[in-house]
């Protein structure tokens, strides 16, 4: 996993986000964005990993790096960042984890 040496780097010009894990702020392009998504067929809500960064409502980003996951989910920094307070699937930990 090479990502998650880049993701350390200091950041550059650019869009800045800040991560909803180690609470640092980087550039959009070192981190990763999670939205919520309504499963279509029961209507579960879960957190995916936006790949384009271009899907509508809000967004929570986080770098690539599972510590950073992991910080997110301790804080339930994810939840909070997007606004829901009902326990979601973390498939965005799996999504991540293969980007
Ligand atoms: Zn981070």
């Amino acid at each position: 996993m090479t990502s998650s040496l880049r993701a350390c780097e200091a950041p550059t010009d650019g869009p800045v986000r800040t991560c909803v894990g180690c609470r640092r702020k980087d550039a959009r392009e070192a981190l990763v964005r999670l939205v919520v998504d309504r499963a279509p067929l029961d209507g579960t809500l879960r957190v995916v990993v936006d790949e384009r960064r271009s899907l509508p409502g809000r967004g929570a980003w986080v770098h690539p790096d599972p510590r950073c996951y992991e910080l997110a989910d301790k804080r339930r920094a994810v939840g909070r960042a997007l606004r829901i307070t009902s326990a979601v699937e973390h498939v965005w930990q799996d999504n991540a984890g293969r980007a």
